[in-house]
């Protein structure tokens, strides 16, 4: 029997190693049930089944990617998985992976699968807390992940978090990242993570702030951050009380005069956007450059909707330029409509943003900034009167329709009761166009995109009028 192991002092081998020695039992043609992957086994102890030879084996893209997520499996299985896999596919059928009812591939998807959540689940779930290591300012967390993932997720976080030097620790494996290069050590348990500073209370106070009572839903919270990776998280010592507090917050809301923009009583559409230009309304306006009214043909029958300003629109003072502005513009022009027959504004006229390295990342309005700002979309809408509104987002979607809205599942259904408008309808937001996983989600969502602003145009009652100038 051909027998293959490592003995690495108590370390998992790793996928590369496994890979090379892959390839090396492959060259010499031996069969699956013949190579033994055991940590401590000897390595070629001896060959009693030799099949075909394989100077040259073939190692798909696919497989690779695959089996790169199933080597993070704690399961001492995972290898001769892999091997098996690979060795039918260079023995069998080169499209083996396409072949869903394989019980070898179908193991090896739900294996993957399940490394693939962890991932996301680490991204999600770590919480760094600063500390100091030789007089430097560092960045340290510890989590605890189902599988041996660490090495896959790390590079999201040197993406993340590139100008700040940190550490990740878990029970097996640690990474560090030195403002240069990412590198690897042993793990450690959690009671010897000790360090804990005022960082735990920058969390605690965040999620307090960001908290929404009114859509706590305990089962789906529980679902989306499981109760396993409660201990490392600083917030979680604050939902219990969140949740016992949740009524009286409630009762809270309902009592509390919202803060709402102040609009003065006029239809001049120029009196109104430079009112809002000094709207303080929420904080917001602290933050930002300037606010980005609405524009466009004030006589529309088409008004879009967006959610808030860009990095770019809130420099400019004007809606929809840049990259996401592009977008907008080429599904117009796919639809076959000009920008100045329409009239395009955001649910709310402040950008806002957080600090990444020198770049200023987009971040999400809460319902209170949304509720804020309602009345300068209002005072547009019942300016422009337009006959079909498009909501262009999530945001934008609860601003007019009330509720939270899916996009997915709501997206090219047209709504005929809002007070807002005779239509209204939601589409994807053209940042989300640009975020897309890949090529082909960006060109379905471009497409469903310009499809939503051809069917709001179908809903304009009478004669078309539309110039094609965007
Ligand atoms: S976001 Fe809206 S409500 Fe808030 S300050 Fe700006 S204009 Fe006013």
């Amino acid at each position: 029997m051909n027998s293959i192991g490592y003995d690495l002092n108590g370390h998992d081998m790793k996928f590369d190693q496994w890979r090379s020695q892959a390839r090396l039992l492959l060259q010499q043609g031996v069969a699956p049930a013949h190579a033994q992957w055991s940590q401590a086994a000897s390595l070629f102890s001896e060959v009693d089944s030799i099949s075909k030879p394989l100077s040259n084996p073939v190692v798909t893209s696919d497989f690779i990617e695959l089996a790169q997520l199933v080597s993070c499996v704690r399961d001492p299985d995972r290898w001769s998985l892999l091997y098996r896999l690979i060795y039918r596919m260079n023995h069998e059928n080169r499209n083996l992976l396409k072949v869903s009812v394989d019980e070898d591939v179908r193991k090896a998807d739900v294996w993957a699968k399940s490394v693939s959540r962890d991932i996301h689940k680490m991204h999600a779930f770590v919480r760094f807390k600063k500390t100091e290591v030789n007089g430097r300012e560092t960045y340290v967390a510890w989590h605890k992940p189902e599988h041996q993932c660490l090495e896959l997720a790390a590079s999201f976080f040197v993406r993340r978090f590139g100008d700040k030097p940190w550490s990740i620790f878990t029970p097996n494996l640690s990474a560090h990242w030195n403002l240069k290069e990412l590198s690897f050590s042993k793990g450690i348990p959690q009671n010897k993570f000790e360090h804990s500073d005022s960082f735990d209370e920058v969390w605690t106070t965040y999620y307090k702030s960001i908290f929404n009572p009114a859509r706590l839903k305990i089962k789906m919270m529980k679902t989306e951050m499981p109760v396993k990776y409660w201990s490392s998280m600083p917030e979680s010592a604050v939902i219990q009380e969140l949740i016992r507090e949740t009524p009286k917050i409630l009762q809270n809301m309902a009592e509390t005069p919202r803060f709402l923009a102040k609009v003065p009583e006029t239809s001049d559409w120029r009196v109104l956007r430079d009112s809002a230009k000094s709207c303080k309304a929420c904080p917001l306006a602290g933050h930002a450059t300037q606010t980005v009214f609405g524009e466009g043909d004030l006589n529309a029958e088409l008004m879009i909707v967006g959610e808030q300003p860009a990095d770019e629109d809130d420099k400019s003072g004007r809606t929809f330029v840049g990259p996401v502005g592009k977008v907008l513009s080429e599904a117009l022009e796919n639809a076959g409509i000009g920008r100045d027959s329409i009239y395009i504004t955001n649910a709310v006229k402040h950008f806002k943003w957080e600090p990444q390295g020198k770049e200023r990342l987009n971040k999400k309005a809460n319902g209170r900034e949304m509720q804020a700002c309602k009345p300068w979309l209002e005072a547009e809408i019942a300016r422009v009167k337009p006959k079909v509104i498009l909501a262009l987002g999530a945001t934008a979607g609860t601003a007019l329709y009330g509720r939270l809205v899916n996009i997915q599942k709501e997206r090219g259904k047209i709504h005929t009761e809002s007070p807002f408008a005779p239509a209204i309808l939601i589409s994807w937001h053209p940042a989300a166009v640009l975020r897309s996983a890949s090529i082909e989600e960006k060109s379905q969502r471009l497409a469903e995109l310009s499809e939503d602003i051809k069917l709001a145009l179908n809903k304009v009652p009478g004669p078309k009028n539309f110039s094609n100038h965007t």
